[in-house]
């Protein structure tokens, strides 16, 4: 898909506050710095829009995007802050799970994962989120410009055992610096819109 527009909507905490038109959704979802925003920004070739709306305060929210008048770009709350208190943490999986069950537009749930590391106790309890929920799930790893050739295929192989992924799973490796993995993105995004 050409983005030809691209714009925030709103931040929702409950099902009420979601957009109902229809449009097909994508959303995505990783720990916080995993490059979650500009991927979002390189995806839909802007530089602050995901920026703008990770005010403090609203980490907990659901942000909806725009894209084409066609489709939403849906930026998931990111997990795994330094300092976060159970009550909050059980906040954040409400707002997950709520979103995960009962979305019925969610095309495809893209989560995001460091290429450079094996994923963390609080990916793992994502990806367990995701399944539970029947999710479609893509795995994204973030970063890989900052990996060598030969390192960059040991990290991705670690990544797909500690997920226990099929050798066939897909796992699509994206840089914001060099642009791979964006038009492998759009083409899985497009098949399913
Ligand atoms: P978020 O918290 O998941 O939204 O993460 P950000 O998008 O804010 O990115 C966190 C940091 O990683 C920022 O300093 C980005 O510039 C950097 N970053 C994000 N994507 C890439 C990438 O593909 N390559 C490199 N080298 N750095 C990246």
């Amino acid at each position: 898909m050409k983005v030809v527009s691209a714009k925030f909507v709103k931040s929702a905490v409950r099902l009420a506050q979601y957009p109902t038109d229809g449009r097909p959704e994508f959303a995505f979802v990783g720990r916080s710095n995993v490059g979650k925003s500009t991927l979002l920004n390189m995806l839909l070739n802007r530089k602050g829009l995901a920026k703008t709306s990770k005010t403090p305060g609203k980490t907990q929210t659901i942000n909806f995007f725009d894209v084409n008048g066609h489709i939403y770009f849906v930026d998931l709350p990111g997990y795994g802050y330094a300092k976060v208190s159970k009550a909050a943490k059980q906040r954040w999986e409400r707002v997950m799970t709520d979103y995960l069950r009962k979305r019925e537009p969610l095309r495809l749930v893209v989560q995001l994962l460091d290429a450079r590391h094996e994923p963390s106790d609080r990916d793992h309890e994502m990806l367990e989120l995701l399944d539970r929920a029947e999710a479609p799930t893509l795995i994204v790893a973030t970063k890989v410009d900052k990996l060598k050739r030969a390192k960059r295929d040991t990290s991705l192989a670690a990544i797909r055992k500690s997920l226990e992924l099929d050798e066939d799973a897909l796992i699509v490796p994206c840089s914001a610096l060099t642009g791979e993995g964006k038009r492998e993105l759009w083409r899985v995004m497009d098949d399913l819109t």
